[in-house]
């Protein structure tokens, strides 16, 4: 995997805080598509931490090597365990305890919470209760692919501060780096960011999958059931994630077209596949083969723009938003 492009202007920003002593405690880190959202937060908390205050740090003084180590006493990053579908209470609290602690290089304490729109309600409650009572010199910053999903009062009490995309060539060389070969000049920006988000992604082939059976059902060009047989099931969370990643971008894309009814149905399809997602995390909702045949109807209702048909869906799926 090449390395992610950095935003250099939003990391001297952060400097320049940190040098007039205006750091804030809290800081939700957001980006178009959540492309570049890890790589921009560890680069932040390395130029934080560095004794040059350098930007992406020295690589040279003692806390930037301890960084690269993993060993540096004042960093910790927090992220869904290994297998996990959310960031639990206890792994909170101890990071929160770790926050408390006293700067073993007597200065900067970071947190970064990797994912923190995958957090519990208990485990965002936990979060709560150090982000309204912050500790000296500390920084916890927060990423997260859907702010929206995230409790208010936790969005609430950050600086929310959103990721520039990335120049043309960075996003083209991150991608020819990440084996995707060469970029026609004929794609958009726009396009161009979202294959590299997919190409960031771990298992972009959900992605690629979700975003084509997506057009297809909405467009009807296929129906149910073929939607169906050719989603990937093996995982029903990745799929709704992705689900919901296709579905973000088609409103982006419509969000100017002149077939109203579709739009709303679609803006109703992201708060539904929102609500399934928080549920499946938290583990409220099995996560069963018929819930994405469920799924694939509601899209098909969404594609006619057949608001009545997707009201009744949603009553199925047990959501009201
Ligand atoms: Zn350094």
């Amino acid at each position: 995997m090449s390395q992610t492009p950095i935003d250099v202007a939003l990391i001297a920003d952060m400097l320049d805080l940190q040098k007039q002593e205006r750091l804030p405690h809290a800081i939700l880190l957001v980006a178009p598509f959540g492309f570049a959202l890890k790589g921009n937060a560890k680069a932040i908390a390395k130029s934080l931490l560095c004794q040059q205050q350098s930007a992406n740090g020295c690589g040279a003084c003692k806390p930037c090597q301890a960084f690269e180590n993993q060993s540096h006493g004042d960093y910790r990053r927090l992220a869904q365990a290994e297998g996990k579908a959310s960031i639990g209470v206890d792994q909170v609290r101890e990071a929160c305890d770790f926050v408390a602690q006293t700067s073993g290089y007597g200065d900067l304490k970071l947190l970064i919470v990797d994912g923190a729109d995958k957090i519990t309600v208990p485990a965002a409650n936990a979060l709560l209760k150090t982000l309204e009572e912050p500790q000296g010199n500390s920084l916890i910053l927060l990423t997260a692919e859907f702010s929206w999903a995230l409790p208010a009062t936790i969005r609430s009490r950050c600086q929310q501060r959103i990721i520039k995309p990335p120049a043309r060539e960075l996003l083209e060389a991150f991608l020819t780096n990440s084996g995707q070969g060469s970029v026609s000049s004929a794609v958009s920006d726009y396009e161009l960011l979202r294959m590299a988000a997919y190409a960031e992604h771990s298992r972009p082939q959900f992605f690629q999958l979700a975003d084509s059976i997506l057009d297809a059902l909405i467009t009807q060009q296929i129906d149910v059931s073929q939607a169906y047989s050719q989603l990937d099931k093996t995982d029903t969370l990745e799929t709704v994630n992705s689900l919901l990643h296709a579905t973000e971008s088609t409103c982006a894309r419509e969000s100017d077209a002149p077939n109203t009814s579709r739009l709303l149905a679609l803006l109703e399809l992201q708060q539904v596949l929102g609500a399934v997602l928080r549920r499946l995390r938290l583990g409220s909702t099995p996560a069963k083969e018929g819930l994405i045949y469920q799924i694939c109807t509601l899209i098909a209702q969404v594609g006619r723009g057949d608001l009545a048909a997707v009201a009744e869906s949603k009553r199925l799926l047990g959501i009201n938003t």
